[in-house]
């Protein structure tokens, strides 16, 4: 399936099956924000649980917190998001599209690097086994030559935006020849930053009201909180505090579903650590992180890291987890060496000291924080999307299956009556009961049954369990399962283990 038609089925199978709706669609939407239909909440809330246990649960040394969004506006002034949040715009003066700048310079690098992978495939196809990839790219000159230009162009970027030489950047886009991916034009606005925080306002009268800004990351949460949770969980360096919720963005461009939203959720992680040791523990995470995203069997070739070349203001070292998305390669998590930017900053405003003594050292010093920093949102449409597909069966018909990780999936089993009647759905309400206290289960009964396999195939449930005649003699049902759509006889009393088995976080997270 073409990318662009992929992303398209992925858009509407997310609506036609229950997962996610525009918000406010009967008033024709809001760009880029949407809601989480009643599939779509249970994914996304199983997505948080996966990640809360892998940082809280299995580290002793990680809390959670569940901060406010809304924040003292001296917060936005320490963390520097007043005067530096912000990204590059451009303005397309004929087709009058709004791009952000670094984008259309790193997707015309992605086209460059595109071209070296293809020589690297070529050169793969000709030797076969004996191809020695790393060899290859460092030889050949045709892809030494592209990986220069690259790296060239956005190093150029690099410094520029460090230098608020905006000028540049436009001159870059002039030189490299980019167009409107959309029109093909070249006529181009100067290029200008645009600070991305929503402001709004605290207070009932006008005169006394206090301006704030809706959070733009739920890191600063965390860091405000630093002694707080230090002292009252009496916490050591290395320790971490992890804390999931909303944050809002003014995003320039947001024309790619649930990956850029204006109000979107992430699940942040700020490590703690002596100074001088965030090196390792950057490299810790980055391991830690990439090993978590490999644990849902989405593919091991869907991930690469993305080392930054530009800098945020804040950090030493940072990289992208990119994933594979139906429209390529693009950030998913981000893991950042923020130094002790973020804590001396807020004790120089607010006065109050953020400061760990260490017994071991015998002294008091600010923490350097490795974060890990990840959009729900993303990870659900990560999911989502490498999960749908449309198989051919052997009979020469297709259905399409959406093969969550059954640990992820919103509903873990389907249970049918073979028939409405012989009292076979009392015998399926009853498994119902007994499940219903410790899975989410639901029952159908319309249809034929396999229309209700391909309707819970669809839907991304593991287990479809039917109740037939024999059931009422021996107490034993079919279940059927989603991934391979085998089926097999089991006791009724069986079922829970089974559903057990295949969500325990065990076996997924060990
Ligand atoms: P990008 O370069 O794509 O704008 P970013 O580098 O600004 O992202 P971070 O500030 O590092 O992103 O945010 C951490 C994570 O939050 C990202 O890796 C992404 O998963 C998520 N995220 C950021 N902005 C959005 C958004 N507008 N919509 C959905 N998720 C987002």
């Amino acid at each position: 399936m073409a990318n662009e038609d992929k992303f398209k089925k992925v858009i509407s199978h997310a609506k036609e099956y229950g997962y996610i709706f525009a918000s406010s669609e009967i008033y024709d939407g809001l760009s880029a924000v949407y809601d989480y239909a009643q599939n779509g909440v249970e994914l996304k809330k199983n997505i948080r649980e996966y990640w809360w246990r892998s940082m809280v649960y299995m580290h002793q040394n990680i809390v959670g917190l569940d901060s406010a969004i809304l924040m003292h506006p001296k917060t936005w002034e320490a963390s520097g998001h007043v005067d530096a949040f912000s990204d590059p715009l451009i303005d397309n003066k004929d087709s009058k599209k709004r791009y952000r700048a670094d984008v259309l310079i790193e997707d015309y690098c992605e086209k460059i690097n595109k071209k070296a992978q293809k020589e690297i495939d070529k050169a793969k196809k000709r030797f076969g086994e004996s191809f020695n990839e790393e060899e290859f790219v460092t030889t050949n000159g045709r892809v030494i030559g592209y990986k220069n230009k690259q790296k060239e162009i956005l190093e150029r970027m690099a410094k520029s935006l460090d230098n608020e030489d905006l000028a540049d950047v436009k001159a870059l886009i002039e030189e490299l020849g980019i167009a409107d991916p959309d029109t093909g034009s070249k006529n181009w606005t100067d290029v200008r930053q645009f600070n991305l925080m929503f402001g709004t306002k605290l207070g009932a009268s006008a005169e006394s009201a206090m301006d704030l800004y809706l959070r733009p990351e739920t890191a600063q949460g965390i860091f405000v909180n630093f002694s707080n949770v230090q002292k009252t969980g009496r916490m050591k360096i290395p320790f971490g505090i992890a804390q999931t919720g909303k944050a809002f963005r003014n995003e320039i461009v947001a024309r790619q579903f649930i990956f850029r939203m204006r109000e979107f959720e992430q699940m942040e992680m700020q490590f703690f650590v002596r100074p001088g040791e965030e090196m390792k523990w950057y490299e810790y995470w980055k391991e830690t992180r990439l090993n978590w995203h490999k644990s849902l069997g989405l593919g091991e070739e869907n991930y690469r890291f993305h080392d930054h070349e530009k800098l945020a203001h804040y950090a030493n070292a940072a990289t992208d987890i990119e994933f594979n998305f139906p429209f390529g390669f693009k950030e998913l998590e981000g893991i950042h060496s923020r130094t002790d930017f973020d804590l001396k900053a807020h004790e120089e405003h607010s006065g109050k000291k953020l400061q760990f003594f260490d017994p071991e050292l015998n002294k008091n010093y600010v923490p350097y924080v490795v974060e890990t920093s990840i959009g729900l949102d993303r990870m659900f449409l990560a999911v989502f999307s490498n999960s749908l597909q449309e198989e051919t069966l052997e009979d020469g018909s297709s259905r399409v299956v959406l093969k969550l990780p059954s640990i992820l999936a919103p509903t873990k089993a389907a249970i049918f009556p073979l028939v409405k009647k012989d009292g076979l759905p009392d015998i399926a309400k009853k498994i119902i009961e007994d499940l219903k206290w410790d899975y989410n289960v639901i029952y159908d009964e319309k249809d034929a049954v396999g229309k209700r396999y391909r309707r819970q195939d669809a839907n991304g449930t593991p287990f479809c369990i039917t109740v037939d005649h024999q059931s009422k003699e021996d107490d034993t049902v079919t279940i059927r399962y989603r991934d391979t759509m085998t089926q097999e006889r089991i006791a009724i009393s069986e079922i829970g283990n089974k559903i057990k088995e295949s969500i325990s976080y065990q076996s997924w997270l060990g």
